[in-house]
């Protein structure tokens, strides 16, 4: 294909919202790294990687919104305006988000702040942490006849809060849940689950940046989970998967184990 069959892809005044996938960027779609050669500007997140970020070619502006929790460095109604303004001058928008943009990512604000002034917004979807966290593991998040149900489920809360979720709708010994900003949360998730029924021995996964060479893999159990939260994981962000899918990982060589942490 040339560059032609793209002709009107990316005009002056548009806005993609770009997934920029969990951070290696080989992981990268072609589509996501041809928006980000066209843009004149792109609005990118903290979680969004170096390796990523150094594919936009020098001629165009990089500006970071960055938000990691507890650090809000703009907020959202900022960034929605900071977009639409940019488009509304003319510019070539890219606002690039990791993994997935249409997952936990706030998607839904700008693209009504955008469609409210008429700006044309549309989507490049991405690699969502779940996905490269199951590939780091080896495993396959859906089992046949043992987990029937995959549910992405966002546990986070404020600092001092603790995370209200529908703990009997989500222990479903059939399900695998990815758990995305749940770290914080560890405690509440084991104890909730638990409580509503599901067995202490499930198997846990926590995966920090998910393929990432500088993450890594922690297995442990649906009981264990909060002490293997505090002891294994660092600063990057991590995700919580559960349920019998797990068990069935080999998880690549990056795997740490903690004490105390069952394999
Ligand atoms: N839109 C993103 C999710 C944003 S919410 C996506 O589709 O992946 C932010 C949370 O995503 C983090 O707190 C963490 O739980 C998860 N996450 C994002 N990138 C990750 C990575 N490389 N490894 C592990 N978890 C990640």
């Amino acid at each position: 294909m040339t560059q032609d069959t793209f002709a009107g892809e990316f005009m002056g005044g548009d806005v993609w919202l770009v997934g920029a996938g969990p951070g290696d960027p080989d992981l990268l779609t072609r589509k996501a790294e041809r928006l980000m050669r066209r843009a004149t500007v792109v609005f990118y997140d903290a979680l969004v990687g170096p390796g990523v970020l150094a594919l936009v070619p020098p001629g165009v502006r990089l500006e970071s919104v960055g938000k990691r929790s507890g650090r809000h460095s703009k907020d959202q109604v900022s960034i929605d305006r900071l977009i639409v303004e940019a488009a509304l001058s003319g510019e070539r928008v890219v606002r690039l988000k990791g993994g997935d943009p249409a997952i936990f990512a706030r998607a839904n604000e700008e693209l009504e702040a955008c469609r409210a002034e008429g700006v044309r917004v549309r989507i490049c979807p991405g690699i969502t942490a779940a996905s490269a966290a199951a590939a780091d593991l080896g495993m396959s998040l859906t089992l046949r006849g043992l987990a029937r149900r995959l549910t992405f489920v966002t546990a986070h809360a404020r600092a001092g809060e603790t995370v209200a979720l529908d703990w009997a709708a989500l222990a479903d010994p059939g399900a695998t849940l990815a758990i995305y900003m749940g770290k914080a949360a560890a405690g509440d998730v084991s104890r909730g689950l638990i409580a509503a029924g599901l067995p202490g021995d499930t198997p846990c996964a926590l995966v920090e940046q998910a393929s990432l060479p500088t993450g890594g893999e922690f297995m442990t159990r649906l009981d264990l989970l909060p002490i293997a939260a505090k002891a294994a994981l660092g600063d990057g962000p991590a995700l919580i998967l559960i349920g019998q899918a797990v068990g069935a990982a080999v998880p690549g060589k990056r795997v740490r184990d903690s004490a105390g942490i069952a394999r």
